[in-house]
């Protein structure tokens, strides 16, 4: 979403309802995007307290579904 504006983002680096620069949100949901994905493959290797902490990075970042899932997953595997 649009900071200024509240927008619905398009993945776009200009908010098309009021032209503000959108490159730092497009920067960090990609990043956060990174960070669901290392979470999944520390799932996948048994490395579950890094999973909660990946995901749970990812979630301040940019909070979201799937992440929450993740997360949640994350933490009841670790204990
Ligand atoms: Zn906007």
């Amino acid at each position: 979403m649009c900071p200024v504006c509240r927008a619905r983002f398009r993945g776009e680096r200009v908010c098309s309802r009021c032209g503000a620069d959108l490159t730092v949100v497009m920067t960090l949901v990609a990043s956060a995007w990174r960070m669901r994905q290392a979470a999944r493959q520390a799932l996948a290797a048994g490395e579950f307290a890094r999973t909660r902490d990946l995901a749970s990075r990812a979630q301040q970042i940019c909070r979201t579904p799937a992440g929450r899932r993740l997360e949640a997953l994350g933490a009841w595997l670790a204990g």
